[in-house]
């Protein structure tokens, strides 16, 4: 495993006074229950993310999230700390009618932003916490097929409220061929629905080497992730990270077997800057906006 995260070694050095002040990033899980939300959590933790003093068993699993919960870490790099918050929230599909399931999703998020709003309009804005979300990963069952009807209705409802970074989950269960297929045909659909998702910025960066890795992350959305805490045995005598199936292992910090090393490139490192941008200038702006015409302000 590597032994930092990257963070302080950001490329794009616009960030010096966040740097100096520490950073606050907030990331959000969305999606059906099962499909490994949690389990994404912990293999981001387990990592670089965070160094827990005890090792987790290798068996240690989640219990099924039941509310909106969040997990923080302080992490420290190089002088410059970042305090990475998840948000983890319950899956739908557990319920004969998931019709609104988005619903309390949404609330927290607005609530969020509220809480910054708030913030702001004190007479003493020293020390704003910044909780809002700044990024969502948003789970899309294996099918193979194309986006489902409730995954339409949870993006449109969430788009333009947050930095939405589509996922498919449990990417183990397909082929390379099929997970290629899938992507085309997810984001066709998300092209057709109007849902906007995060677009990394290819232009702003003169630097060629953080430009190439920019494309070459943006090149895997949507993430086709596979998440484990379990150490397995590779046939080749190494320890890792992964799923162990009588055919092979799936290695989960392997970019040839998974999206997962690229997402947490983009997350922690590439796009961190602008997807708390986004956040505030235009996600934020735009409930801040509507907030007071709301109030007739
Ligand atoms: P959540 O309900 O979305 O939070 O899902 P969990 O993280 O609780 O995972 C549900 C089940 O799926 C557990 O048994 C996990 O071990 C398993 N799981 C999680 N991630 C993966 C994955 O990437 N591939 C496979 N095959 N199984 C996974
Ligand atoms: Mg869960």
């Amino acid at each position: 495993l590597m032994g930092y995260v990257g963070f302080a070694n950001l490329p794009n050095q616009v960030h010096r006074k966040s740097v100096r002040k520490g950073f606050q990033f907030t990331a959000m899980v969305v999606g059906e229950s099962g499909l490994g939300k949690s389990t994404l959590i912990n293999t981001l933790f387990n990592t670089e993310l965070y160094q827990p003093k005890e090792v987790l068993p290798p068996s240690a699993e989640r219990p099924k999230t039941v509310a909106i919960e969040s997990i923080s870490a302080d992490i420290e790099e190089n002088g410059v700390r970042l305090r990475l918050t998840v948000v983890d929230t319950p899956g739908f599909g557990d319920f004969v009618n998931n019709e609104e399931s988005w619903k309390p999703i949404v609330e927290d998020i607005e609530s969020r932003f509220d809480s910054y709003l708030e913030q702001e309009n004190r007479v003493n804005r020293q020390k704003i916490v910044d909780n809002r979300v700044h990024a969502c990963l948003y789970f899309i069952q294996p099918t193979g097929h194309s986006l489902r009807p409730i995954d339409i209705e949870f993006m449109r409802r969430l788009h333009t409220k947050v930095n939405l970074i589509p996922i498919i989950a449990k990417a183990d269960t397909m082929t390379d061929e099929e997970i290629i297929n899938f992507k085309d045909r997810i984001l066709n659909d998300i092209r057709h629905h109007n849902i906007h998702i995060f677009q990394l910025p290819t232009y702003e960066n003169e630097d060629e080497e953080a430009l190439t890795e920019q494309e070459e992350i943006a090149r895997k959305i949507p993430f086709a992730i596979v998440g484990s805490n379990q150490l397995v045995h590779t046939p080749d005598g190494r320890q890792v990270r992964g799923r162990a199936y009588p055919w092979g292992v799936i290695e989960v910090d392997n970019e040839d077997h998974c999206d997962f090393v690229k997402l947490r490139q983009m997350l922690i490192r590439t796009s961190m800057e602008e997807l708390r941008e986004h956040t505030t200038a235009v996600l934020y702006e735009n409930y801040r906006s509507e907030k007071l015409l709301g109030m007739g302000v």
